[in-house]
């Protein structure tokens, strides 16, 4: 059985088959022909539907069979994504997928030294991946052209306009030439952002997979009634379960997801805190571990965890519930990921009903409550 109903290049087909994608994801399906007919894409679609490889096998595709990869490249492909766990992400996917070719690739991200960079650049790169903030920096200091960038990627947008990026973007948009392909993704089409499409993409087809509401069907989900007093003894007491053997903890604030891991590894369970105060190597550090099954539990901000991708992630806990019933379904897509079960424990206090009644709304379904045996709790 073949990926796709579309002759790849050997050295990609080979490559998909080491990663074991053996058939492509719904939005794969819809974006890589049209990516491949030279159309511009908006596409509608969250991290875990296998978004990355919608963009990265078709562009490896074309450059590989434009001939254009050279001995000294140049930046044909820019990926631009909000924040450097989703850069490093999208890196570590282009590794793999052009791994029996010559095409190169580089990562951009703010937070660390720029010389490796800068040196990585001068070496010659064919796709530039980078969050909007380091590039800029980059090319107001003259180290990086994009005279040449023919594919140019929004990965996230949503998130870029959350994160202030907008006016970056646009300002480094003005340095790629006209006649590019974009591929525009975004979870949401909030009015900014379609705002931003009209002027980006010309002519675009959509394409479309599981509306944020129906993502969330693929997880399980409970949430539990607690007040905010007794949260770390029903986190403890859901975690004495052994098979919770990886687990995400969300909480909102950075000082909250410290607090939880020394609480943990106090209490004998190995955890590590990710947010934004946290160095950039404390963060890559504290992610490997837990993809290595070092941690059991990695707590982390919603922004710290945006475009974390692990393999075979149980179970997502929600230590409080965010402000925005989006952010619960980008949370909860952290599990249940390509297809695999996964489960989604929610802590609600009675301040934060209001939020589960938002959250319920949006994904059309109300959230069974669940309790711990013997735990006399009310609703
Ligand atoms: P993404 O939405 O790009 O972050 O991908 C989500 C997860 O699905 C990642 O772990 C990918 O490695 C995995 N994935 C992407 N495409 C496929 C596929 N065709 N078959 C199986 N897994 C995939």
């Amino acid at each position: 059985m073949s990926f796709i109903n579309i002759a790849l290049h050997p050295s990609v087909s080979k490559a998909l088959t080491e990663q074991g994608y053996s058939k492509a994801t719904p939005i794969q399906q819809q974006a890589i022909p049209v990516v491949l007919a030279k159309r511009d894409v908006l596409g509608c679609a969250q991290t875990g539907t296998g978004k990355t490889a919608a963009f990265l096998v078709p562009i490896l595709q074309m450059l590989l069979e434009e001939g254009s990869v050279q001995r000294h490249p140049y930046i044909k492909a820019l990926v631009l994504a909000p924040t450097r766990e989703l850069a490093l992400q999208i890196a570590e996917n282009a590794q793999a997928l052009s791994a029996h070719t010559t095409i190169k690739h580089a990562v951009l991200f703010g937070g660390v030294s720029q010389q490796p960079q800068v040196n990585k650049l001068r070496a010659g790169v064919d796709i530039l991946i980078a969050t909007p903030g380091r590039l800029k920096d980059l090319m107001n200091q003259g180290l990086v052209s994009l005279k040449q960038v023919k594919y140019l990627v929004l990965d996230e947008a949503d998130r870029m306009l959350d994160m202030g990026f907008i006016q970056d973007i646009k300002q480094i948009i003005r340095y790629i030439p006209a006649d590019r392909q974009t591929l525009f993704f975004s979870a949401t089409m909030p009015p900014e952002i379609l705002k931003l499409t009209h002027t980006l993409l010309r002519n675009p087809v959509k394409v479309e997979v599981t509306p944020v509401a129906t993502a969330a069907e693929q997880v399980t989900q409970y949430v539990y009634f607690s007040e905010k007093q007794q949260k770390a003894s029903l986190l403890l007491n859901l975690l004495g379960n052994e098979a919770f053997e990886t687990v995400i903890v969300f909480t909102k604030m950075k000082h909250m997801a410290d607090k939880i891991s020394r609480f943990l590894n106090k209490e004998g369970i190995s955890a590590d805190a990710i947010h934004g105060n946290k160095s950039q190597l404390q963060r890559q550090t504290a992610l490997e571990r837990f993809k290595r099954r070092r941690t059991r539990v990695l707590v982390a901000t919603d922004i710290a965890a945006r475009g974390i991708d692990v393999d075979k992630l149980g179970h997502v806990i929600n230590y409080d519930l965010p402000q925005t019933a989006e952010t619960y379904v980008h949370r909860i897509g952290r599990t249940g990921r390509a297809g695999s079960a996964g489960t989604a424990i929610s802590i609600c206090s009675h301040e934060e009903k209001p939020l589960l009644a938002e959250i319920q709304k949006l994904i059309k379904r109300t959230i069974t409550v669940a309790r711990i045996p013997g735990d006399p709790q009310k609703n």
